[in-house]
């Protein structure tokens, strides 16, 4: 509390020795938005018709629908949101806090993933917790942070729900190319697990991650989770490969 109340205070001299700039482009910028107006014209939000389960946009579909991809496929998380494209301007932020230590992206990132917590699928359910997908060591140690969890930690800030670090990445998986879907399914699985002491049980957990691609990390994240008696387990990433 006194640490916010000071973090508010400091706010003005803040902008003062560090006046606001555009997140992509450092354009200079009057007030407390994250984006010029070129930049933010860039950045494509994933609306409706979308599949229900991992959010890839069709232009073709209409109504509530499941894609090609996710038809037949039983994911362990109930649905997996994505709240923009992962393309151009996004696309280089995601970049850049992965690659480029800015970890203060976090913050704007955490804003758009905020976004998608207004999503149908999501807005009526009672979290008791937003858990990161982890990383190996060996990236963490690569990268000093895990994007992943910084974003979830800003994600907590806005929306009042707790972190809890759950998960951790045991194995190092590299390439997958020679297995079959089944297989690949299987070891990405064996490559997570639940922390010693994390309690999960009969929660309700928000799984968060920078950018969805195929869902198969957040589906083996789902599944241990729900093993250890998670009640239900529901995926929201910034972007959408
Ligand atoms: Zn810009
Ligand atoms: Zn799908």
């Amino acid at each position: 509390m006194l640490k916010k109340k000071i973090t508010e205070a400091l706010e003005p001299l803040a902008t003062l020795f560090f006046p606001p700039h555009c997140a992509h482009c450092k354009k200079r910028l009057e007030s407390g938005v994250d984006f010029c107006v070129d930049c933010e014209a860039l950045i494509e939000r994933i609306k409706a018709p979308r599949c229900e389960s991992c959010s890839q946009p069709y232009d073709c579909a209409t109504g509530e629908f499941t894609c090609p991809n996710c038809r037949g496929e039983a994911f362990y998380f109930e649905c997996a949101v994505a709240v923009v494209r992962s393309r151009s301007v996004i696309r280089d932020l995601i970049h850049r806090i992965k690659y480029g230590k800015e970890i203060w992206l976090a913050r704007v990132l955490a804003q758009i993933a905020a976004e998608g917590l207004e999503d149908p699928r999501l807005v009526d359910e009672e979290f008791d917790a937003i858990v990161p997908v982890p990383l190996h060591p060996k990236r963490l140690r690569e990268r000093e942070y895990n994007q992943a969890e910084v974003i979830a930690e800003n994600l907590s800030r806005i929306a009042g729900i707790p972190v809890l670090g759950a998960l951790e990445r045991r194995r190092y998986t590299t390439t997958q190319t020679a297995l079959d879907r089944r297989n690949r399914r299987q070891n990405l699985r064996n490559a997570f697990s639940v922390v010693k002491n994390a309690d999960v049980t009969n929660k309700s957990l928000l799984l968060v991650d920078d950018v969805l691609t195929t869902g198969s990390t957040l589906d083996a994240c789902a599944a241990v989770l729900l093993e250890r008696g998670a009640s239900s387990v529901r995926a929201l990433t910034v972007a959408r490969g």
